[in-house]
C-alpha cells in the first residue's frame, strides 16, 4: 500500500481497540481496489470522545467506524444521524461530508445481508433472539423492518421487556421471556431462526453456551454473533443436532463492507475482506 500526501484516512475508534479486525479487513479491500485510502485504529478514552470527534473535522478524516463503548454517546457530537441509528440509539459508522458528520448503523443491515447471503430470504420468519444489548437492538430493528415475529430472551428480564416494547413501537409483534430453560423450551418450538447476541461462549469462556443444546432441533437456523472462537459451543452443538449454524464473521464483514461503500462509493470485495479477517483470527 502506498500512503501519499493525497491519501484519505478512514479509522475505527474504540476503548479498547487494538483487537479490532476492521483495519485488516478494510486495508485488504483498499489494496485490492487500489484506491487512495488508508484505515487506522485510534484508541479513544470515553472522556475524550468529544475531542476525538472534533479531530475528525479538523483532520478531515473521511470515514469512521465506532465500536464499544462509544456507539451510543458519539451521537451527541454528530451533526446528523440517519433514521435507523436514531431508532436504535447507536452509531457504528460516521461519514464526513465536507466537515458535516452524519452517523449511521450498519450492524443490522450487515447482519441481514450475512444471513441472506447464506440462507436466503428470512423476511416474515419467526425469530428467537438471545440477549437485549446493543447488537440485539440493531438486529431486532432490521428483523422488525422485514416483518419478522420476534421473541427476546435475556438474563436481565426487564431489558428484554424494554426491547420488546421498542419493537412493538416499530410496528412489529414481539414478546419478552427470561433466559431460562422452561421459557426457552417453549419459545424455540415455534421459531425458524435462533440468534445469539449475548457474549456467552466468547473467548476465553469457550465451553459456555447461552442455550440448552438439547433444545436445538434439526433444521433450525442458528446464528451466533460471536466469531472468536470461530466454532462456539453453540455452533458445534447446533451442527451436531442437524441444525444449520453460522458464526458472526460474515456479519462483521458485511457491516464493514456497507461502511466502506458509504465512505468511498465503491462496493468492496467481500471475499477479500473475509479472507483478511479469517487470516487475522488465525
Ligand atoms: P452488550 O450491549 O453489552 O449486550 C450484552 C448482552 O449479553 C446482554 O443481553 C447481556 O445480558 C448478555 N450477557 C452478558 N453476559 C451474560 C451471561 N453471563 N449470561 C447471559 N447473558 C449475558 O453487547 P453487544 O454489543 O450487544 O455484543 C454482544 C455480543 O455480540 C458480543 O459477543 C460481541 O462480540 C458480539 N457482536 C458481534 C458482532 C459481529 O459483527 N459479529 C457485532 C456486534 C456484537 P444482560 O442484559 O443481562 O446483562
Amino acid at each position: 500500500m502506498n500512503v501519499l500526501g493525497s491519501t484519505r484516512v478512514l479509522c475505527v475508534i474504540g476503548h479498547p481497540v487494538s483487537h479490532s479486525l476492521s483495519p485488516v479487513m478494510h486495508n485488504a479491500a483498499i489494496e485490492a481496489l487500489n484506491v487512495d485510502y488508508v484505515y487506522v485504529a485510534f484508541h479513544v478514552l470515553p472522556e475524550r470522545l468529544g475531542e476525538a470527534v472534533e479531530g475528525f473535522r479538523a483532520l478531515e478524516i473521511a470515514g469512521v467506524n465506532v465500536t464499544l463503548p462509544h456507539k451510543e454517546r458519539v451521537i451527541e457530537y454528530l451533526d446528523e444521524i440517519d433514521e435507523t441509528a436514531r431508532a436504535i440509539g447507536s452509531v457504528n459508522t460516521i461519514v464526513n461530508s465536507e466537515g458535516r458528520l452524519k452517523g449511521f448503523s450498519t450492524d443490522g443491515p450487515g447482519f441481514l445481508r450475512s444471513v441472506e447471503s447464506e440462507w436466503g430470504k428470512v423476511g416474515g420468519c419467526r425469530v428467537l433472539v438471545l440477549g437485549a444489548g446493543g447488537s440485539a437492538k440493531a438486529i431486532a430493528f432490521e428483523l422488525a423492518r422485514i416483518g419478522c415475529e420476534i421473541v427476546i430472551a435475556n438474563r436481565t428480564y426487564s431489558r428484554a421487556v424494554d426491547l420488546a416494547q421498542s419493537i412493538g413501537a416499530w410496528g412489529q409483534g414481539a414478546c419478552a421471556i427470561p433466559l431460562e430453560r422452561e421459557a426457552l423450551a417453549e419459545a424455540v418450538q415455534s421459531v425458524d431462526l435462533l440468534i445469539n447476541t449475548t457474549s456467552v461462549g466468547m473467548h476465553p469462556d469457550v465451553e459456555a453456551t447461552p442455550f440448552p443444546p438439547d433444545l436445538i432441533r434439526p433444521g433450525l437456523l442458528v446464528y451466533d454473533l460471536i466469531y472468536n472462537p470461530p466454532r462456539t459451543k453453540l455452533v458445534e452443538e447446533a451442527e451436531a443436532r442437524g441444525a444449520r449454524a453460522l458464526n458472526g464473521l460474515k456479519m462483521l464483514v458485511y457491516q464493514g463492507a456497507l461502511s466502506f461503500e458509504m465512505w468511498t462509493g465503491i462496493k468492496p470485495p467481500i471475499d477479500v475482506m473475509e479472507n483478511a479477517a479469517v487470516c487475522a483470527l488465525g
